[in-house]
C-alpha cells in the first residue's frame, strides 16, 4: 500500500480528510483510503498494482461493471469531436427519448450535473406547481447534501425539521417535515396535521443510504393516496435505485406512479449527470417555459450524455435486470445457508442493491431499528474482505452493488469471504 499511503499523505494537506466526499475517508471502518487507478469489468486496481472485486461500482452507477466497451466506445467516440459546446446537441435528446420511451412516469426531463441537483431542482419545481412550502421527508432517507435536506428528528411526529449540517440555518430546515418509514398511522397522523402546507412528498424510491430499508408494498401504496388526498406530489428519489430493480424502477416495484422522478448515477454511466421528470404538464413550469428557473453551464453536456445513452441502451439489450436475478438466484440461497445459524449477521438483497446487517432476526425497516454495534462488526468484516481482496463501502450504513460483469465465481469470493468471517468469530 506504499503509493496509496503517500498519495494519501499529500491528499490530506490539500484536500479535507484527503477526499472530496465524506464517507470515502474510511473514518467509519478505520484505516486510510485506497487510491484505485484502474477499473476493469467487475475489478479495481489500486496505486500499487492491488486488484479488488467490487461490490461499490462507484456508489451505483455501474450497472454494467467498469469500462463497458460499448461506453467507452461511445465516451471516445464524443471526445474526438469536442467535449462541451453549451448548445443543444443530439446526445441529449437520444438520452431522453431513450429514458421517455423506457420510463412511464417520465415524459419530459431536464438533465443536471448530480442527484443533488436533481433532487433540488425537483423539488422547486414541486413548490413552483403548487403554490406551497412545505416538504415532507421520512427519517433514514439521503437525497444529496441541500440545505434543507441534511435535516435531523426533532421529537414528536410532526415536529418540523432542526439542521443535520453546520452551515445550514435552521430556518431553512423548519420547511422540512420528517415522516417515519414504515410507519402508515404515524405518516396518516402527519398528513392530517399539516398535509395541507405540503407541496412535496420526497421519499428514496427504496431507502438504500442508511442500510436497505425495504418497504411494505401497503405502506408505498398508502403514502401515494396520502399524496393525492392533500394535493401535495409524491417525488420518487431514484437516484439509488433505478435502473437497480427487478422491475427496473422502485416505483414499477411498488406499482404506483410518482408525480415526479429524480435520476442519477446509472443514468450517466459514471459521468456526472442527475435529472429529473414527470408529466409534461408539470415539466411545462420549468424555465423558459414557466417560472420555475433552474440551469447548468455543463448540464446536457455531450460526453456525460453518451456515456448514460450507451449504458442504458446496453442495460435493455442484455436485460440486466434479468441477468442480475439470476445471480440473485445463486447467491440468496448460499448465502441463507450459510448464515443459517449465524445469529449476528443476516443479509438481504433487492434486485442488484444488497446489504448485511448486524444482531436482528429480521431485515430492518426504519433508521432506528439497526443495532447500534453495526458499525463496530462492519468495520472486521470490512478489513477481512479487503485481505481478501474484495472492495466494499466503507460503512455500515452504505449498500453493496451487484453488475452484470459479474459471475459465481464472484459471488462465491464474497461467499467465501462470509465464511472467513464466521470462522474467524467475527460475526458468530
Ligand atoms: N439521492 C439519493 C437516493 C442518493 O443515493 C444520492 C447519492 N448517494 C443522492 C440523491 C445525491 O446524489 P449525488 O451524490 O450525485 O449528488
Amino acid at each position: 500500500m506504499k503509493n496509496s499511503q503517500t498519495l494519501y499523505d499529500q491528499a490530506v494537506k490539500v484536500l479535507p480528510a484527503g477526499v472530496n466526499s465524506p464517507v470515502r475517508a474510511f473514518r467509519s471502518v478505520g484505516g486510510t483510503p485506497i487510491f484505485m487507478e484502474k477499473g476493469e469489468g467487475t475489478y479495481l486496481f489500486d496505486a500499487d498494482g492491488n486488484r479488488y472485486l467490487d461490490f461499490c461500482g462507484s456508489w451505483g452507477p455501474l450497472v454494467l461493471g467498469h469500462r463497458h466497451p460499448e461506453v467507452q466506445a461511445a465516451i471516445t467516440e464524443v471526445v474526438g469531436r469536442g467535449w462541451t459546446f453549451g448548445t443543444p446537441v443530439k446526445e441529449e435528446v437520444a438520452l431522453a427519448q431513450l429514458v421517455a420511451d423506457k420510463l412511464d412516469a417520465v415524459e419530459m426531463m431536464r438533465f443536471v450535473n448530480s442527484g443533488t441537483e436533481a433532487v433540488m431542482s425537483a423539488i422547486r419545481l414541486a413548490r413552483g406547481t403548487t403554490g406551497r412550502d412545505k416538504i415532507l421527508k421520512f427519517r433514514g432517507c439521503y437525497h444529496g447534501h441541500v440545505d434543507y435536506l441534511l435535516v435531523d428528528a426533532g421529537s414528536g411526529l410532526a415536529t418540523f425539521g432542526t439542521a443535520a449540517s453546520a452551515g445550514v440555518p435552521d430556518a431553512f430546515a423548519e420547511l422540512t417535515a420528517l415522516a417515519p418509514l414504515d410507519d402508515l398511522e404515524g405518516l396518516q397522523k402527519l398528513f392530517a396535521e399539516i398535509g395541507e402546507q405540503i407541496a412535496a412528498v420526497v421519499i428514496e424510491g427504496v431507502p438504500a443510504n442508511n442500510g436497505l430499508l425495504i418497504q411494505s408494498h401497503e405502506y408505498i401504496a398508502g403514502l401515494r393516496r396520502l399524496c393525492d388526498q392533500y394535493g401535495a406530489l409524491l417525488i420518487f428519489d431514484e437516484v439509488l435505485a433505478g435502473f437497480r430493480m427487478p422491475e427496473v424502477m422502485a416505483y414499477a416495484h411498488y406499482g404506483v406512479q410518482p408525480d415526479l422522478v429524480c435520476l442519477g448515477k446509472v443514468i450517466g454511466g459514471g459521468m456526472p449527470v442527475g435529472a429529473y421528470g414527470g408529466r409534461a404538464e408539470i415539466m411545462h413550469h420549468i424555465a423558459p417555459l414557466g417560472k420555475v428557473y433552474q440551469a447548468g453551464t455543463l448540464s446536457g453536456n455531450p460526453v456525460a450524455m453518451a456515456a448514460g445513452y450507451a449504458t442504458l441502451k446496453a442495460y435493455y439489450e442484455a436485460d440486466v435486470p434479468a441477468v442480475i436475478e439470476k445471480l440473485g438466484a445463486y447467491l440468496d440461497p448460499r448465502m441463507e445457508a450459510l448464515l443459517a445459524d449465524v445469529a449476528d449477521l443476516g443479509f438481504i438483497r433487492l434486485g442488484s442493491l444488497f446489504w448485511f446487517y448486524f444482531k436482528r432476526a429480521q431485515a430492518p425497516r426504519t433508521a432506528e431499528a439497526i443495532a447500534a454495534e453495526s458499525g463496530e462488526i462492519y468495520g472486521k468484516l470490512h478489513r477481512l474482505m479487503l485481505d481478501r481482496g474484495i472492495y466494499m463501502a466503507p460503512s455500515s450504513y452504505e449498500v453493496g452493488f451487484l453488475n452484470a460483469a459479474m459471475t459465481t465465481t464472484e459471488l462465491d469470493m464474497l461467499l467465501d469471504g462470509i465464511k472467513a468471517a464466521v470462522e474467524e468469530g467475527i460475526v458468530s
